[in-house]
């Protein structure tokens, strides 16, 4: 049984070693460090250090492109969109949007260069977090908006259907689309597999091919995944509901276990079926008072479909980041660390 945290918001050593035991004593084996493009050009040394620590304690290193060029989940900038803007998607209304390319070859080569520091830090495997294309932040206008048809996407998609890229949204530009997604992916993997570090992907919980990757199977059959999962933020994607594609239904609220245990069977399944090992995303972020017993519902969901890799986003219920701290993140901390404990007794 694996279980995992995610860890940002401090480079101080000895703090962090605190912590990182903290996240020990909470029944987890592994930690998920976030690695932003802040991170990489000043804290490059630190980050070693960090991961020493991490393994010192027995903790397995997760290593997360977080926010970088602006194509992972994250809260975090991107220098490499600011200096680079020639990289930038292009929306179906003409707007270029501060989101790299994951057709171009210039951003490919950066992300190349990251994966090079990340393995040599010492990390054990890339956690590549919600790789998208832009996404209209308000989700609502269903044919506005939509990425990308810069000028290197618009040529490959001519070279492919034999016709200019349509600014309509239709069945082909989701065919592109998806493939960008996981071409992008191999060739990353790849990269990544080749310096001798696994892959794990986790694709937003969105089947809806204007916001997300409608076909599953595509990205969890790419040879050189060896994880493959989703986070099924159950009180984050609330509001949105009504548009997240739920396996064909329109729902108007996303109950835990329902939600939950659609997303986890969903992995489960098409693990099964690739040879992957599937992983669950837990929230501990942003948790209102009140509602933090749904964790327990949420892992045992995940743990009774047969997920045995389930990760909570993030350490101590997100409390140092006040943008998306929980309610009472020492109740959420707490709790996640009960139902750890609880389906790591089960599981042996
Ligand atoms: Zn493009």
């Amino acid at each position: 049984m694996k279980i995992g945290v995610s860890y940002f918001g401090n480079r101080i050593l000895k703090h962090v070693k605190e912590d990182l035991q903290n996240i020990v004593e909470h029944s987890c084996n592994y930690v998920v460090h976030t690695f932003s493009e802040n991170d990489l050009k000043y804290y490059k040394e630190t980050m070693q250090d960090i991961i020493k620590v991490s393994h010192n304690l027995g903790l397995e290193v997760y290593i997360d492109p977080w926010g970088v060029g602006g194509v992972f989940g994250g809260e975090a900038f991107s220098n490499f969109l600011l200096e680079n803007p020639d990289v930038w998607q292009v929306t179906s209304n003409g707007t270029a949007v501060p989101i790299a390319c994951l057709n171009n070859e210039k951003f490919k080569e950066f992300l190349k260069g990251w994966i090079s520091v990340a393995v040599d830090l010492g990390s054990d495997v890339i956690f590549w977090d919600e790789p998208h294309l832009y996404i209209n932040k308000l989700m609502e206008d269903k044919l506005n908006q939509w990425a990308c048809l810069c000028e290197i996407c618009k040529q490959k998609f001519k070279q492919k259907f034999n016709y200019e890229m349509p600014t309509e949204f239709s069945q082909d530009i989701v065919k592109f689309r998806e493939e960008s997604i996981v071409n992008f992916l191999t060739e990353m993997s790849a990269f990544a597999h080749q310096k001798g570090i696994k892959n794990a992907v986790c694709l937003l919980p969105i089947e809806n091919p204007i916001f997300g990757v409608k076909n599953w199977d595509k990205v969890c059959g790419i040879e050189t995944i060896d994880i493959f999962g989703t986070d099924p933020y159950w009180i984050s994607f609330e509001q949105k509901a009504a548009l997240m594609g739920f396996g064909g239904k329109v729902l108007k609220s996303l109950e835990v276990g329902k939600f939950v245990g659609y997303f986890s069977q969903k992995t489960q399944d098409l693990c099964k079926k690739y040879g992957k090992e599937g992983q669950i995303w837990i929230q501990s972020f942003k948790i209102p008072e009140g509602r933090e017993q749904e964790l327990t519902i949420a892992i045992d969901t995940a743990y009774n479909v047969g997920i045995r890799n389930i990760a909570a986003w993030g350490y101590d219920g997100c409390k140092s980041m006040s943008s998306i701290r929980s309610d009472r993140p020492d109740i959420v901390w707490e709790i996640l660390g009960k139902a750890f404990r609880k389906i790591l007794r089960e599981c042996f």
